[in-house]
């Protein structure tokens, strides 16, 4: 994984080679003049030492004084760093000779012996040249320090101002962006410092500048976003409104597929299923179940001397009269015009026949006035029960209307059941 700090690593990196490479080339340069200078120094110190003691032997060779020349020779080669002295007259005889040392490598310098203008002798000094080589050794030390100094503050100042420079900016500009994006904001808040007009500084520029950009954008975004929030709200408002609207037709549409608008009364419809379901359960666990059917005798004549709307009254004020009579468990409807039945359940012909009595006088006795006048109201009802012949629906239905035709037939306003027509051969 890279580093979070990697680019100040690759500037030491770079900071470090380039200080190095610089230092070397300087150090190199430095040993060879410095190595040059130093040769000439000691070249001018042997060559000095020769014409010193050059000076030295020109009155001995000229008097023949072999002995101090013997000992000058001595005094030479007491000398740093002499191993060899050697005096010749002009013959090239060696007249004296002092030798210290033949195991080193040397630098030979010789002086010619000059007495009153002429040429009478030299001098041959070999001055050893391990000193030189300590010297050497030593310059390429001092150097290597003082290089390795000088490259040591320079990399440092140079990282001091690249890193302050070039690092620092970049790495302030990364670390903020990461921080913006690890907390999930869209933008950074606030603006970054721009310290120069070079390259770094147009970055920073720049950054702001499309940062900027992409906080106005958001703010943007976030009103329309808002906008479409407030009207998804307003919709869903609208909606909820609807929905509630067209459950409540649905359920006034329900209630009309099943209720008789009139007389509130479940209609043909219902009292089918129902019935359907009742005779099921009677038979099932053998309960009674009686049927009563009625009719409004004459309705036409209702209709025909108050108008229809009276007629409608009577019908709606029959459902609220039949509501009073029958129980919880009792199925009263309107089956059309002026047709009703009431299923009663649990219930057999002799509570039936005291049933259509009630029901024969409640309407009776009732007082329907439409417009300030009386109508008289009567029905005729007619009773069958389930079992024997009548095991369905259809069959007991049948039976019913067959009591309620004979009892029309036999006058009107009374009832008549379908166990009595039978007995008495009435039926069909
Ligand atoms: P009956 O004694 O034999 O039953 O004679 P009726 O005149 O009642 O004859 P029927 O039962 O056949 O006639 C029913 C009449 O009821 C016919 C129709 O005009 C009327 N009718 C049917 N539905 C409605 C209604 O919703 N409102 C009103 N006012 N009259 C209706
Ligand atoms: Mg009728």
């Amino acid at each position: 994984m890279a580093s979070k700090r990697g680019l100040g690593v690759k500037l030491v990196g770079y900071v470090a080679a380039g200080v190095v490479l610089t230092s070397t080339a300087i150090g190199i340069g430095r040993v060879h003049t410095e190595h040059a200078h130093l040769s000439e120094l000691l070249r001018q110190s042997g060559q000095s030492i020769a014409n010193t003691a050059a000076a030295g032997a020109a009155s001995l060779v000229a008097g023949y004084d072999y002995g101090n020349l013997e000992i000058l020779a001595n005094n030479v080669a007491q000398q740093a760093g002499v191993v060899h002295v050697v005096i010749r007259n002009a013959s090239g005889r060696i007249v004296t000779q002092m030798e210290k040392r033949t195991d080193v490598p040397f630098h030979h310098f010789q002086a010619a012996i000059v007495f009153d203008k002429k040429n009478i002798g030299e001098v041959g000094v070999d001055l050893s040249s391990e000193a030189e080589d300590e010297a050497v050794t030593a310059l390429y030390l001092r150097i290597f320090i003082e290089q390795l100094i000088f490259a040591g503050i320079l990399g440092l100042i140079l990282f001091v101002i690249t890193s302050r420079g070039i690092v620092a900016p970049i790495y302030k500009l990364t670390e903020t962006m990461e921080t913006a994006t690890a907390k999930g904001a869209p933008y950074v808040a606030e603006a970054l410092p721009v310290n120069s007009d070079d390259e770094i500084g147009r970055l920073i520029t720049v950054f702001n500048k499309l940062n900027r950009a992409l906080a106005d954008y958001y703010a943007q975004l976030q009103g329309k976003v808002q906008a479409a929030d407030q009207a998804l709200k307003d919709k869903n408002i609208e909606l909820v409104a609807r929905t509630e609207e067209l459950e409540h037709t649905l359920e006034l549409l329900g209630s009309m597929a099943t209720t008789d608008w009139l007389t509130k009364l479940p209609n043909r419809r219902q009292f089918d299923e129902t019935f359907d379901r009742l005779a099921h359960q009677a038979e099932r666990f053998g309960e009674p179940l009686t049927l009563v059917l009625f009719d409004i005798d004459h309705f036409k004549h209702i209709n025909d001397n108050y108008g229809h709307a009276a007629g409608d009254e009577v019908l709606h004020q029959i459902g609220n009269l039949i509501q009073d009579i029958v129980r919880k468990a009792d199925l009263p409807a309107r089956l059309g015009g002026d047709e009703f039945a009431a299923l009663l359940y649990h219930t057999e012909e002799p509570q039936a026949e005291v049933f259509m009595r009630q029901l024969i006088d409640k309407i009776k006795d009732h007082a329907f006035n439409y417009n300030g006048a009386r109508i008289p109201v009567t029905i005729s009802a007619g009773a069958a029960e389930y079992g024997g012949a009548n095991t369905s629906p259809q069959a007991l239905y049948f039976a019913a209307d067959r009591a309620l035709y004979t009892a029309k037939r036999c006058g009107r306003d009374q009832y008549a059941l379908y166990s009595a027509l039978t007995d008495s051969k009435e039926a069909l």
